[in-house]
Order: structure tokens, then C-alpha cells, then sequence
């Protein structure tokens, strides 16, 4: 089997040096283990920050180990009485070739449903973006919402399922096409293009244009100049989820002048704002309300979603690099077999 370990952490933003392809035994599943081959395998923006040996939510990614990372595939032995071969599940079974896992660990996948959407739509990402909402957003219809990353997995569903509540949506992307692409195929109200409003005071005038009403949610997925910009246009009484930060994964530097502390501190007292932090995983309890809930409309095609897949394992780091920048246009996958 084919596998990609993390050689070394990255200084700053990864290169390909910081990753090594190894070719590996196959593993032998033991009692209650089940062999898979994997098919589609996720690329995730929480990957960089495993990749510092920092304390976090989850604990650092051990060097030259497998990289961590959900996939879908087919099941090839199964020595689990609840898997036979051929099944389609989900699991973490990393950036590689083949995975072995307790069957405890394993998903099984509705066949009727792309599998590659196990990663994405109807994956964590979806979920992060159902589970904020439903637990910390407290929409009212006629409110405002603001999210960027908006034609990513989780953005995408945060703006669709808002705007299903009756909000209006305003988007935030990198570019005119990934702009054009949140309101055509997402349903955005708005979207604005942060590298043509690639400063604070730019990217806040332009909210303020295109949130004549102030903003009640800021769906935070990625800090940096965007932040900066909502912060002054949050209404009274405004909720923050705070579900990811990826302008200052890689160690980049806010721009202190304008992203103060105490101007941030200020403003949460001024405007009374509720900050919640978000992690998808103390919701997990409610992963299959979800999936009862968005699968319909995911299958109708209610619910919209774009997918972006890179061809063969040797190219995850490449893809990788690609959507911390902003190359991908909609969920990262990469094609394994
Ligand atoms: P995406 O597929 O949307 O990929 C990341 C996107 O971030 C890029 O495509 C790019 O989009 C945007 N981006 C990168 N750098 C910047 C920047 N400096 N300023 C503005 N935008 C930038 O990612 P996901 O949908 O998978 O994840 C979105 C966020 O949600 C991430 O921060 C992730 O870490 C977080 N997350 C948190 C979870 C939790 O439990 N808390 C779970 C899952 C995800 P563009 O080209 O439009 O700028």
C-alpha cells in the first residue's frame, strides 16, 4: 500500500518537503478489524494546524506517521460480522492508499449517494455548518448573516441553510468567479471579493454596503482582514460563531494596528455580542439528524454542492497547498483508487 507521512513540521506555509510517499506492507485486519481500499480521501483546512506540535482539540500529527484524514472506500476483508466486502464506508484512514480500522470506527455509506459526498455535503463539513447553525446561529428570518469561505463546504452550507431561514446571506470569496459562483449556484443575496477588498477598511465599506441592516451572524471561518471588516458593522446583540481562522494557519500575522485587542474587546461589550467557539466534534451525538435532515434536499438538489478532485495520493500535498490558498472551487478531494 501507498502512504503520506509528514516528514517535518512546516515553517510557515507547507512545501512539498515537509511531506514523504512511502510504500508500505498491506496491513492483515486482526479480530473486529475490517481492510479497506480507499477510494476518495478528505483534505481539510484543520490539517495545517496538526501539523504544529501545539496543544489544540486534537493532538499534534506525529511525524513520519500516516496524515491524518477522513476517506471513503470499499471494504476488501472484514473480520467485523457487522461489514462484508464490497461495502462502502467512511472512516479516518488517512492519506493512503488503504486502511485498517475496528469496525467500532467504521461508517456505513448509503450506496444510493455519491460516496466522494461522505466527505463534503453530508460530511463534517456540512455537519460543522448544520451544527453551528442550529446550535449557536438563533436566526430570525429578516436577519443578516455574513460568512466567508463562502463556496467552500462548510461557507456553502452555512449561506444555503440561512437563507432557507429566511436571512439574507452575504458572502465573502476569494475572486469575481468564486464570487459569481455563491450567489449563481449558492443562493447568496451578495458576495464580496476579499483580495479586491484586501483591507480592513475596504472590506468593511463594502459590508456596510451590502449589509445595509448591520450584520447579526458572522459565521467566522477565516479571521484576517474579513474579521476586522465585520466587526464594526456586528448589530447589537450580534452572535459570532467561531468556527475557523485559516488567514493565520500557517503563522501569518494579523494586521495588529487594526485588529487590536482591546478595539475587538470593545467592541463585543459595545454591541453585547455572543463569541462561540464551534467544534463539530461535541456534536457528533447528532451527526445522523442531520444526515435525516440535508440528505433529501442534498438528493433534490435543494441543497447545492460543488466538489474539486485532485487525480492519485501523489498529489495530495500539491491540492493541499492549492486550498489553504484558495485554489480549490468547492470541497477538496483527492481520487485514490
Ligand atoms: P474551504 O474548502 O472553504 O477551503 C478554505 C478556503 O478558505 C479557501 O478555499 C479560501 O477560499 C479561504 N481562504 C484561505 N485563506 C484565506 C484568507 N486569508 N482570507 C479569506 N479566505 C481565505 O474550507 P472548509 O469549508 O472545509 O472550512 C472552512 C473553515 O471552517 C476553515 O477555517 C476550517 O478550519 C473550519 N472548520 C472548522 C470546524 C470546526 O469544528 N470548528 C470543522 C470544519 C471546518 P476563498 O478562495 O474564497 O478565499
Amino acid at each position: 500500500m501507498q502512504r503520506i507521512v509528514l516528514a517535518r513540521r512546516p515553517q510557515g506555509f507547507p512545501v512539498a518537503q515537509d511531506f514523504r510517499l512511502e510504500e508500505t506492507g498491506m496491513p492483515r485486519p486482526a479480530a473486529g478489524e475490517v481492510l479497506v481500499q480507499a477510494t476518495y480521501m478528505s483534505l481539510d483546512p484543520y490539517m495545517r494546524g496538526r501539523m504544529d506540535y501545539v496543544k489544540s482539540y486534537t493532538a499534534p500529527q506525529e511525524l513520519n506517521h500516516t496524515m491524518g484524514a477522513g476517506g471513503v472506500g470499499r471494504v476488501i476483508t472484514s473480520r467485523d460480522p457487522k461489514f462484508s466486502k464490497d461495502d462502502l464506508v467512511f472512516g479516518m484512514f488517512g492519506w493512503a492508499s488503504h486502511g485498517c480500522l475496528p469496525g467500532r470506527q467504521l461508517r456505513k455509506l448509503d450506496p444510493a449517494l455519491p460516496p466522494s459526498t461522505a466527505l463534503g455535503v453530508l460530511g463534517m463539513p456540512g455537519f460543522t455548518a448544520w451544527a453551528g447553525l442550529e446550535v449557536h446561529g438563533r436566526m430570525k428570518p429578516g436577519e443578516t448573516l455574513v460568512v466567508a469561505a463562502a463556496t467552500g463546504p462548510v461557507g456553502s452550507m452555512v449561506g444555503q441553510l440561512a437563507k432557507q431561514a429566511g436571512l439574507r446571506v452575504v458572502g465573502v470569496a476569494g475572486g469575481p468567479e468564486k464570487c459569481a459562483m455563491a450567489v449563481d449556484t449558492f443562493g447568496f443575496d451578495a458576495c464580496i471579493d476579499h483580495r479586491a477588498h484586501n483591507s480592513v477598511l475596504d472590506m468593511m465599506e463594502a459590508l456596510h454596503r451590502e449589509c445595509p441592516d448591520g450584520v447579526d451572524i458572522y459565521f467566522e471561518n477565516v479571521g484576517g482582514h474579513v474579521l476586522g471588516g465585520v466587526l464594526p458593522v456586528m448589530n447589537t446583540h450580534g452572535r459570532i460563531i467561531i468556527c475557523g481562522m485559516i488567514a493565520w494557519y500557517s503563522g501569518e500575522s494579523c494586521e495588529t494596528g487594526d485588529m487590536a485587542l482591546q478595539k475587538l474587546w470593545r467592541i463585543a461589550l459595545v454591541k453585547r455580542l455572543t463569541v462561540q467557539g464551534l467544534l463539530q466534534t461535541d456534536h457528533v451525538g447528532r451527526f445522523g439528524e442531520f444526515l435525516t435532515k440535508v440528505a433529501p434536499p442534498v438528493t433534490s438538489g435543494e441543497i447545492a454542492y460543488l466538489e474539486d478532485i485532485a487525480e492519485g495520493l501523489e498529489n495530495a500535498p500539491e491540492a493541499f497547498f492549492a486550498m489553504l490558498k484558495g485554489g480549490n472551487k468547492g470541497k477538496q478531494i483527492v481520487r485514490i483508487a
